[in-house]
């Protein structure tokens, strides 16, 4: 039985999905205009590391995974207008990074990655819905939430009034009816991305974005709702304001499900601080994608984790461990018992890496229970490291630092090969499995190099 901290129980719940043929998760992607850092990987690398463990105890197919891309917002039509180009030239290259930076550090892609800008039908639909049911109201071209139409707003942030339209930003704008009130739609001026809805050409706010892509990909209420702390409000109490007053008061999630903050020092790192360092440029320096996953999932999910050179090199050294004791032995069907349970109880990480290196431990008091012979035991443990996605190279590649150069050539001429076969798929997975092991390649007329 698998048990998680809920964010709106404010505790640890076992983990009954409502069909367990079809779980139903969904994680606030990223909005696509620069590149990810550490701390916005940190939710990519949880939430696939969940559903591994989801489909381990109900079976592959269980799960439908759902990540979104937020490729219409302000800040996105600003770098656009910087560069002096379309908003879909900036999406489209930094959706492509972002899919680079997290199939390095393993992160499988999501079942379903509904991007904004193709679901705008949905969203005005449930808008007209939020109008009729008395939620919503429309305003000099805006339409906003009218949030005391919502006597349960705050459920899930429990602020009170104050702090809430303190914390919301709220900018002064006289058609708000009520200063904690949100936008759901607003107009575009000339030259700006818009859409013709019934309320003039305009763009959705983000809020209303994830509620009514859960509700068209997913269903009303799902399993597990996932993000950042930093998303709890208002974008988390939004997205429940909004799905609950359009689906006649059915919850939006069973399981609020949030990862703490990557601190550089005593601060979050975060953009605006400009205390940022990304994947791209770790991997650059020759670290491994392996290396800063394993670095992610060291603290558990809902602590703060400090991020620093030695905990990169920590984790070097136990991945080195690991890749000699445990890289040439075929993963066991036997499930490492105390490692699955860790995993399960709220999806303890670092006691499930203690549980591994354990095994690896000349006594193993632990694993006395373990009715089998020493070789078993690490078969058994081999299988626990790949769950948490890591121990994908060989243990050659591994200590010859990413495979050497040979082996890249050779990939690099099979890719070239699909690619004149026009088998783009294939192309494509050389590619993600090359940056993989921090190798980027890029194409040019006279042929394609490489850098690690
Ligand atoms: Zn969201």
């Amino acid at each position: 039985m698998i048990r998680l901290h809920d964010t709106l129980t404010r505790e640890k719940r076992p983990f009954v999905p409502f069909n367990p043929q079809r779980i139903t998760m969904y994680v606030c992607g990223p909005t696509v205009y620069g590149r990810a850092h550490i701390g916005n990987a940190r939710p990519a690398v949880v939430f696939d590391t969940l559903a591994r463990l989801i489909r381990h105890e109900f079976g592959p197919k269980s799960l439908v995974y759902a990540r979104n891309v937020t490729d219409v917002d302000d800040k996105i039509i600003a770098a656009a207008h910087k560069e002096g180009v379309d908003p879909s030239m900036i999406t489209a290259r930094y959706e492509q990074y972002y899919l680079e930076d997290m199939g390095a550090l393993g992160v499988n892609s999501p079942d379903i990655a509904p991007h904004a800008t193709e679901e705008i039908p949905a969203m005005v639909a449930m808008i007209e819905r939020l109008i009729e049911h008395g939620n919503a109201y429309e305003a000099q071209g805006h339409v906003l939430f009218s949030v005391p139409s919502d006597p349960d707003y705050g459920v899930l942030s429990k602020r009170d009034r104050e702090a809430m339209v303190a914390g919301a930003r709220v900018e002064v704008a006289p058609y708000k009816r009520d200063p904690a009130d949100f936008v759901l739609w607003k107009p575009s001026g000339e030259g700006v991305i818009g859409w013709d809805s019934p309320w003039g050409r305009g763009r959705p706010g983000w809020h209303v974005e994830c509620s009514a892509m859960i509700e068209r990909h997913l269903g009303e209420t799902i399993d597990i709702h996932g993000g950042g702390l930093d998303l709890i409000f208002p974008h988390h109490e939004n997205e429940i304001a909004q799905s609950r007053c359009a689906h006649g008061g059915l919850p939006l999630a069973r399981y609020w499900v949030h990862n703490g903050f990557v601190d550089m020092g005593s601060e979050k790192m975060s953009k605006s601080l400009g205390n940022i360092v990304t994947p791209a440029e770790l991997l650059e320096q020759g670290h491994k994608g392996e290396t800063l996953r394993l670095a992610l999932l060291s603290a558990h999910y809902r602590q703060p984790l400090a991020w620093t050179g030695d905990l990169i090199a920590q984790t070097k050294a136990v991945l080195d461990r690991w890749y000699r004791a445990l890289g040439d032995i075929e993963p066991g069907k036997r499930d490492l018992e105390p490692f699955w349970e860790a995993l399960r109880d709220d999806l303890n990480t670092p006691k499930a890496i203690a549980v591994i290196n354990e095994c690896l431990g000349e006594v193993s008091e632990d694993f006395e229970h373990f009715q089998g012979s020493r070789e078993e035991l690490l078969a058994s443990a081999s299988a626990a490291a790949r769950a948490l996605g890591v121990l994908a190279m060989s243990k050659e590649e591994w200590f010859q630092g990413g495979g050497d150069s040979k082996a890249i050539e050779a990939k690099i001429a099979e890719r070239a090969e699909a690619k004149r076969s026009r088998d783009f798929a294939t192309a494509d997975r050389i590619r993600d499995e090359l940056a993989g092991r921090g190798v980027t390649i890029e194409d040019s007329a006279t042929g394609t190099t490489w850098h690690r």
